[in-house]
């Protein structure tokens, strides 16, 4: 019986954590000096940590508390589930209720014919889940050889082989051999570092248009499909122009190449729609959701797919699953979090209030000396921190420096914000409040102050 509590001294438990516990994306030996910040709990956008800080978590966890932290009636239906049916798997000609309730809620949410839904654990799962799927679609349609997979370069698709392989960051790939063949990377629409000279809706139709000359580089029989996030969360929150999506999926429809739509940041609300696709106006063949699905109470993820790929995909048998697709208390949780979020209206509370006095709250940072541009999509938002606004430069010191240290202002000033590179990115509960806006904001600024300070 494990005698390690919340009660223990601050310093006790980073020891321990030091000795025994290995962190994602973390050099883990620099917090044996540093001291790992210990949660111990947490309250609707506040986190409290062992020393008592109250820190407010502009991030949502991993971009994925919509529903703000300590909802009761979440853990009331976990215990319910748990007790009644903790698990069953659903291989093998079996199902049950928390499952089927699951796969028709989010039938009846997605977009198009969007009918027919994969569980898995998580965003990278159920990723990988795509990979193998678009490749058999293709393979029982006579045609193995479309196989190649086309994303772009600063994607994040999630960290296993294949989800990792289909992201598009360089110092994921360097490690562990990824990505692995037949996935390649186009260019991504980030007009304020790459834009140059070209209009927004210019250089969204450029970047578009590589998706084209790719899949005739290697050939339209040879690429099974397209995916990309809405809005690219971990690649540092970038909105692509409005030109971009009509565009691919143009292009995507043209060349019948699926397209994959990674929802696991975008759906659920993040943009002010239920789902990204929604907010640019396009159907894909298939969206990736995780996060959100459950507000990261329960681990789960899934792949929401069109009639037509289904239709392929269920006359075969697709030799693939998880343990834990579409796990009961993990789907029970997910459907309440769905049902909270339609009674309180959270579309609503996100496009009449949220999302305006967040972006009152980024206008307002915008006359700041490091601020270049802020950029928002509902409640998914980011600062491009620059020595020169008007040029668009970045810093002279190695990408990130300045980034890493806002943040550790930010955390200084009890207020998550991420950096990724020199944008600080923003993710906030969808429930947040314009007075915790304004927390917010207050925070942020004395960050950006410190961080300015600290430049001269
Ligand atoms: N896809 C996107 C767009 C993500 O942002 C993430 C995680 O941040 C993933 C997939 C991977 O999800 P997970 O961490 O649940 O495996």
């Amino acid at each position: 019986m494990s005698t390690i509590s919340n009660h223990l001294p601050t310093a006790e438990l980073q020891a321990l954590d030091a000795a025994h516990h290995m962190h994602p994306f973390t050099t883990n030996d620099d917090l044996t000096a540093k001291g790992v910040r210990v949660i111990a709990r947490a309250k609707g956008v506040y986190l409290t940590d062992t020393d008592g800080n109250e820190i407010l978590d502009a991030m949502a966890g991993l971009w994925c508390v919509n529903l703000g932290y300590g909802r009761p009636e979440m853990g009331q239906v976990a215990a319910r589930q748990m007790n009644e049916l903790p698990y069953y798997n659903t291989f093998f000609q079996t199902t049950h209720v928390p499952g089927i309730a699951l796969a028709k809620e989010l039938a009846d949410l997605a977009p198009g014919d969007l009918n027919h839904v994969f569980f898995a654990g998580s965003g990278s799962e159920a990723n990988d889940t795509n990979l193998r799927m678009v490749r058999t679609y293709w393979a029982e349609l006579g045609k193995p050889e479309k196989s190649h997979v086309i994303s772009r370069k600063n994607a994040y698709h999630g960290s296993s082989m294949g989800s990792g392989s289909l992201g598009g960051m360089t110092y994921i790939h360097e490690q562990g051999g990824m990505p692995i063949p037949g996935i390649h990377h186009i260019g991504q629409p980030d007009w304020w570092s790459e834009g140059g000279d070209m209009t927004r809706e210019d250089f969204g139709l450029a970047r578009a248009r590589e998706l084209e000359e790719k899949i005739l580089e290697l050939g339209a029989e040879n690429v099974a499909a397209f995916i990309g996030e809405p809005v690219q969360g971990a690649g540092g929150v970038i909105i692509p122009p409005s030109t971009y999506w009509p565009e691919i999926q143009r292009i995507c429809r043209k060349h019948d190449v699926l397209l994959i739509a990674d929802e696991v940041i975008c759906g659920f609300g993040r943009t002010g729609n239920w789902f990204g696709a929604q907010t640019f106006d396009i159907i894909p063949d298939i969206m990736t959701v995780a996060k959100g699905l459950s507000s990261g109470y329960a681990p789960i993820g899934a792949s929401i797919v069109n009639d037509k790929v289904a239709k392929v995909i269920n006359a075969c048998e697709f030799s693939h699953g998880y343990t834990y697709s579409g796990h009961p208390v993990c789907a029970a949780v997910a459907l309440e979090n769905l049902r909270i979020m339609h009674e309180e209206n959270m579309l609503d509370h996100i496009r009449n209030v949220a999302a305006p006095a967040l972006q009152n709250a980024l206008s307002a940072l915008e006359d700041h000396p490091l601020v270049g541009e802020t950029a928002r999509s509902g409640m998914m938002a980011s600062i491009a921190l620059t020595p020169h606004k008007e040029s668009r430069a970045a810093f002279a010191s190695p990408k990130g420096d300045v980034g890493y240290m806002c943040r550790e202002h930010c955390f200084a000033n009890n207020l998550v914000m991420r950096h990724v590179g020199d944008r600080m990115v923003i993710s906030p509960p969808l429930v947040i409040t314009p007075e915790e806006i304004e927390v917010f904001a207050t925070r942020a600024r004395k960050a950006l102050d410190a961080t300015y300070a600290d430049l001269k």
